[in-house]
């Protein structure tokens, strides 16, 4: 565990964050240092900010012993114009914390003898720092240097934004005034069985199926919610994620997509996809069904094109399933399909990787989406690398997490896509990102809205997150419980959430 004393709140999230992209198979935990001296623990890191009366901010690094290893401090006098100048909010509280955290950044890379692709940037969304840049007028140099100069983003990573960016914007032009238009997420937390690296809000439908009608009656209550919350605008995308909605009936899918157009307004709807997810959950009826309620767009998810890794990871779906899926899916008229990749499985190096990414091609999705590992709390595999249980069968990272990307990255250029959207988790692989590839005219509009949270999402379904976007630009979220049985227990109260959300904007609050 690696200690971290920090005088006060503000920025505890961020230091982590960071510190744990340098460690990330550590518990990273962050406390006063008063709470520190209680367990008579020396922290690694200490950090002391600055106060209007003494306006410099500290860091130490200490050695496992105890020892000084490097202190940097920082004072106002040193800072240049354009770390006042970030992203559209130059107020002091955001230049420190860039500050803090690029000062942290140095030490941390001098400590450990390598950098990070994205430097010091944390948050999920990078792409919005060039977004706003081009939209103020800032040329690509500028944003090149601003992202290395306050952030030591890598060339190649700064490069992969500021493209996206461009493709964004160009993909948004065509939504028209998608501002004052919502989406709608529909949750759906069945799963033929849970991955092992799974950390989604997922039940395993055998042991659920008798109960799966009780929850599509939640959802056609939660539907009349939404009817009046998006009462006047634009539905734009329905986004049916989980778990895996194939899971459902043909039947049961049907009805659903039934009730979604009886009670809202889908005339402007511009993408409706579903994820089919797990090929093992697929069949012609789903696809029929799902085709003729108008399904735009769907997701056949491999994950790994190698047959080991897929027993290994809990999967319990071959690659034949994989590829006989995705083919009846063609057959049924699906012109739009995604796949997901995962990089960085136990036991796959750049073999792997490469063999992946030339089963995939031979299918030639529309859309490929390559997520770097994240080993996230609450995932089997996280409990079996923290506690040690790791018996060799579980590699705890490859060799080498850029080169993997790299593969990714050239074999889906190869196959005519290019980067949409990108976004980043907790906890990655090698500190990398999730990115998004589509043929021209492919791109997941869904995606798009909700990684750059530019219009508001209504969601429905246990585990789900609403996000409301107001007209300053302020966002709040409110969410639905996870376990399925008490999201359909406490349904009145999840949907009061949801109306107080959009109540407040109405009332002006
Ligand atoms: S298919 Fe997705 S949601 Fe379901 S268990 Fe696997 S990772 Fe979790």
């Amino acid at each position: 565990m690696i200690p971290i004393s920090i005088d006060i709140d503000r920025y505890k999230y961020d230091i982590h964050s960071l510190v744990r992209a340098f460690y990330p198979r550590e518990e990273v935990c962050v406390r006063t240092e008063e709470e520190w001296a209680e367990q008579e623990t020396a922290p690694f890191l200490k950090i002391c900010l600055g106060t209007d009366a003494m306006p410099e901010l500290s860091i130490r690094l200490r050695g496992s012993r105890g020892e000084m290893l490097e202190t940097g401090t920082w004072s106002p006098e040193g800072v240049s114009a354009s770390e006042h100048s970030t992203n559209g909010s130059d107020d002091s509280v955001h230049t420190q914390k860039n500050v803090l955290k690029r000062l942290l950044y140095e030490m941390l890379v001098r400590e450990t003898g390598h950098a990070l692709p994205w430097g010091s940037l944390t948050g999920i969304r990078p792409t919005r720092i060039p977004m706003q840049m081009l939209e103020d007028g800032r040329t690509e140099e500028e944003i090149h240097t601003y992202l290395r100069e306050l952030f030591y983003v890598s060339e190649e990573k700064r490069s992969l934004s500021i493209e996206i960016a461009h493709r964004e914007r160009q993909v948004l032009e065509t939504l028209g005034d998608f501002r004052n238009g919502y989406s709608l997420y529909i949750g759906i937390p069945f799963c033929p069985t849970t991955c092992l690296y799974c950390s989604f809000p997922s039940y395993a439908i055998g042991a659920w199926k008798n109960r799966v009608e009780d929850y599509l009656h939640c959802l056609d209550e939660e539907l009349k919610l939404v009817a009046t919350l998006g009462g006047g605008r634009s539905l734009q995308t329905i986004y049916v994620g989980g778990g895996t909605p194939t899971t459902l009936t043909a039947e049961q899918l049907s009805r659903l997509l039934t009730m979604v157009r009886e009670r809202l307004d889908t005339g402007a709807c511009r993408e409706l996809t579903v994820e089919a997810g797990r090929p093992d959950s697929l069949d012609r009826d789903k696809l029929v069904a799902m085709k003729r309620a108008g399904v735009t767009r769907i997701s056949v998810n491999p994950q790994t094109m190698n047959e080991e890794t897929l027993q290994r990871i809990g999967r319990r779906h071959t690659v034949r399933q994989t590829i006989d899926a995705y083919r009846l899916a063609r057959e049924e008229g699906f012109d739009n399909i995604n796949m997901d990749l995962i990089l960085g499985l136990p036991g796959e190096g750049e073999a792997e990787v490469r063999h992946t990414m030339e089963e995939v091609a031979a299918l030639e999705p529309d859309d490929l989406t390559v997520h770097a590992l994240a080993v996230k709390r609450g995932s089997r595999l996280y409990e079996q690398m923290i506690s040690g249980k790791d018996t060799g069968e579980l590699p705890a990272d490859p060799p080498d997490p850029d080169r993997l990307m790299t593969i990714a990255a050239e074999g889906a250029r190869e196959m005519g896509l290019s980067p949409y959207y990108l976004y980043r988790q907790k906890n990655m692989t090698g500190n990398l990102e999730n990115t998004g590839y589509a043929a021209q005219g492919r791109e997941g509009l869904y995606n798009i809205l909700i990684m750059e949270e530019l219009q508001d999402i209504i969601a429905i379904g246990a585990g789900t997150v609403s996000k409301r976007v107001f007209g300053d630009g302020r966002i709040e979220r409110c969410d639905s419980v996870k376990e399925v049985a008490q999201y359909m227990d406490r349904l009145p109260e999840m949907m009061e959430r949801k109306r107080r959300l959009w109540e407040a904007e109405k009332n002006g609050i």
